[in-house]
């Protein structure tokens, strides 16, 4: 079952429910970042790869439920909501603003555990449905994974082998928004820090490549503060 050593974010403000969770997954040796408060929840969101979020609704800053929102307009990362609350206004509401599931306090460390290995088995589908085509598409852009080739309006364009690696991965997490701390781990590898200045090179001369307007980019748009997203068009 973990295969990746998955990075949880828990966020809870409850100390004993916290020190709870985070023991039941360092057992089964998962990764466990904690928030107490919605602002930390989201500053880690942004910062860090995290695979699942655990995520208790009665916060003291702001509502759980207006996590899941922001989570949903960037990203399809699994999110369980823990919660004291057992109404189903606020469960239903947990699940139509993209929960993935719901566990009602207290629980137990073998019910958890059955929630988040449904939730890893999404996780998992949803990568090995991207990582198993050979070719990817997107409007006039098209990459060929087994061939490292790429093509736009059906012409072949030469890109280099960084550029390339910045594409595929983008390709690969259509839709979604790669955070910038993400991508220089995954081009550079995760002991090159955080040079942005080189991304941002990099990236200029992709667009200079792909885009029509690399000033009004159409392909691989920019998030403000968090990172690049490539859009489903
Ligand atoms: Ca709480």
């Amino acid at each position: 079952m973990n295969m990746y050593n998955e990075n949880f974010l828990v966020v809870e403000d409850d100390m004993q429910i916290r020190n709870f969770i985070c023991y039941a997954l360092k057992q089964a040796n998962f990764q466990c970042v904690t928030a107490l408060t919605a602002e930390e929840a989201l500053s880690h969101l942004i910062s860090q790869q995290i695979d699942v979020i655990l995520l208790d609704l009665g916060l003291p800053d702001f509502d759980g439920l207006e996590i899941i929102k922001r989570v949903r307009e960037w990203s399809d990362i699994p999110i369980i909501v823990v919660s004291a609350r057992d109404q189903d206004r606020e469960k239903a509401e947990a699940l139509d603003l993209g929960a993935d599931d719901y566990l009602t306090k207290p629980f137990s460390s073998t019910e958890l555990m059955a929630r988040i290995r449904v939730a890893l088995r999404h996780l998992y589908k949803q990568n090995r449905d991207r990582q198993q085509q050979s070719s990817l598409v997107v409007g006039e852009l098209r990459i060929e994974l087994d061939k490292h080739l790429v093509y736009l309006e059906e012409k072949e364009i030469h890109v280099t082998p960084m550029e390339y690696n910045l594409l595929a991965l983008l390709f690969k997490n259509i839709g979604k928004v790669l955070t910038t701390g993400y991508i220089i781990n995954e081009i550079w590898g995760a002991g090159y820090g955080r040079d942005t200045q080189a991304l941002r090179a990099l990236m200029a001369g992709l667009r200079r490549k792909i885009e029509r307007n690399p000033a009004k980019p159409r392909y691989i748009v920019t998030e403000i503060g968090v990172g690049y997203r490539m859009m489903d068009i």
